[in-house]
């Protein structure tokens, strides 16, 4: 027997249809790459979508063509997302952070036959143009004003080309499994790989993120997404925020410590998210300039592990709850988010924060599980690690053109990568990256919770740990140490500071000091260029061994 309800294919244009329908005066307020302020709302938002849709279409452009976007966050970038979803093409954010051999790598390998670029991009673009054959046309996302004298080549003006169609235009029919967006992991191994998303999942995954448990955004709230549409689709902003019908800051370049706290305060954000490392900016210059936050509720952390002292800071001095969350590219991206199940509700002081250190629980359509490397079933103990594997209908089941082969173990669970424990309540917390556990003596330590310990140290700015070869243990931790600003701790103060915060066999042997972390095109610590700048570092302990 079958059920009897509507066929209403899951298409993401149906979600700006909504958010005009519902929410029509909601704002959505944008620092323009221009430099002014920039406001407009979600029925304006429908309008001009409609219209990229209807100049796309003009353009010749199919059905599962990519159109690649090389864009900060602002109305143009959103808006052109919903034209290209609605004439059935595909959305392919380009990071602009990647090396120019990566850039040409990805666009070419996504077959982009057009490249929609902020004016931020356009020098770039001049560069490597003649190594994009497939490049058609590049659509500069400005206004008559402000465009540039360009080689880029079929250069158009943004603006002009909307003012060319009167919008008056339909979405096409397509079936919900269609492919909708495109992001290519970072690839720090290998060459980066296609993540495809359908309309389907991206329907999907936005209601699963959209309950109260997890990013639980409401019509009442001021969203603003530091994370960029291009780090992992946008962690589902650009559609649960006008599914639910929040109101949208959009950053545009403006990614600095100053430019967002004045965002947060003069448009009185309630619900913000981004990675560690923006917010240590924020705080610095919160720190320095004796800020305040009083709208802002909640701060959604994820992408790397969000350090103790970062959530205290964030709770205890500024009044803002934050909410860890874990989740990857090619999981749409949200894998679990720490919201408090009345197990842990109540909890306060270090016992809260010994909670939030985790990444969370599973929203519904995540299942999550932990093996070892036997791939037997670990249990639910919140000690035993080992590889967490997920499934559901917002992971990939294989990536585009089926580079890296298949991808899912018989049981149709993706390896993440990561390592992690899950407790009896289902909370889960990533201690690595298997590439990046450090194995001393045959048992595992973990990098991540050594260092999000000593970035609690007042006089640490930020904190790295690698392994490095030992003689008698394989390997055992370095801790690599950016200082605050005239500070110089040593490492007898790390050890006295670290002593009762982690296992005694987890103390690293060694402290280096250096200026900067390298970091990868989406925030996170570079371990691989790390473990090669130290790969010849003796430590004092190989001696004794
Ligand atoms: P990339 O392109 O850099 O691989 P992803 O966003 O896909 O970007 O990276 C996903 C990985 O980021 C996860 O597998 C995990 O290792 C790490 N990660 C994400 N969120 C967290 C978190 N809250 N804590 C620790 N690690 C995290």
């Amino acid at each position: 027997m079958q059920g009897l309800m509507q066929d209403w294919p899951l298409l993401c244009h149906r979600v700006i249809d909504h958010a005009k329908t519902q929410h029509p005066n909601r704002e959505i307020i944008s620092r323009s790459v221009e430099g002014p302020i920039h406001r407009t709302n979600y029925s304006k938002i429908h309008a001009r979508s409609l219209k990229v849709a209807q100049a796309l279409d003009k353009m010749g452009i199919q059905e599962g063509d990519r159109i690649g976007t090389m864009a900060w966050n602002t109305w143009r970038h959103f808006e052109a997302w919903y034209g290209i979803l609605g004439v059935g093409a595909v959305y392919h954010t380009v990071n602009p952070r990647l090396f120019p051999e990566q850039l040409i790598y990805i666009i070419n390998h996504g077959e982009d036959r057009v490249m929609m670029t902020d004016l931020t991009f356009v020098p770039l673009f001049e560069k490597i143009q003649e190594h994009l054959p497939m490049v058609e046309t590049y659509i500069v996302m400005t206004d008559r004003d402000h465009m540039p004298d360009t080689s880029l080549k079929n250069a158009i003006c943004y603006e002009d080309w909307l003012n060319d169609v009167d919008g008056d235009f339909v979405w096409k029919e397509l079936d919900e499994n269609a492919a909708a967006g495109m992001c290519y992991t970072s690839g720090t191994t290998g060459n980066p790989k296609g993540v495809v998303y359908s309309h389907r999942s991206n329907v999907l995954h936005s209601m699963a993120c959209s309950v109260p448990d997890m990013l639980g955004l409401s019509s009442n709230d001021i969203a603003l997404p530091v994370v960029p549409l291009f780090h992992a689709n946008g962690w589902s902003l650009a559609f649960s925020a006008p599914m639910s019908g929040a109101g949208l800051v959009l950053p545009g370049a403006g990614m600095d410590g100053a430019s967002i706290y004045e965002l947060l305060t003069t448009e009185k954000v309630t619900v913000t998210a981004a990675v560690p490392t923006i917010w240590m900016m924020l705080l610095q210059y919160l720190e320095a300039e004796n800020g305040k936050l009083p709208d802002l509720q909640r701060v959604v952390i994820g992408g790397a592990a969000c350090p103790r002292a970062m959530t205290e800071a964030f709770q205890n001095k500024y009044g803002a709850h934050v909410d860890h969350a874990w989740g990857m590219t090619e999981m749409s991206p949200l894998g679990s988010f720490c919201s408090l199940k009345p197990e842990y509700a109540g909890l306060e002081g270090e016992a809260l924060l010994d909670i939030q250190e985790k990444q969370g629980h599973a929203p519904f359509s995540v299942e999550m599980k932990i093996f070892d490397d036997e791939d037997n079933e670990l249990p639910w103990d919140g000690k035993t690690f080992g590889r967490l594997k997920v499934r559901g209908p917002a992971v990939s089941s294989a990536y585009f053109k089926n580079e890296g082969g298949e991808i899912l173990d018989a049981n149709g669970f993706f390896d993440t990568g990561d390592v992690a424990h899950i407790d009896a309540h289902g909370y889960m917390q990533i201690t690595d990256r298997s590439k990046d556990v450090i194995k001393s003596g045959g048992e595992w330590i973990s990098s991540i919770d050594v260092e999000n310990m000593a970035v609690g140290h007042p006089d640490v700015a930020e904190a790295a740990v690698i392994g490095v070869a030992h003689p008698k243990w394989d390997e055992r931790p370095l801790l690599i140490v950016v200082p605050m600003e005239g500070k110089t701790p040593s490492f007898d103060d790390m050890k006295d500071y670290l002593s009762d915060k982690i296992a005694s066999w987890w103390m690293p042997d060694d402290m280096v000091i250096i200026k900067e972390i390298p970091h990868t095109a989406t925030g996170k610590i570079q371990k691989m260029e790390l473990r090669e700048m130290f790969k010849d570092h003796v430590l004092p302990t190989a001696d004794a061994a």
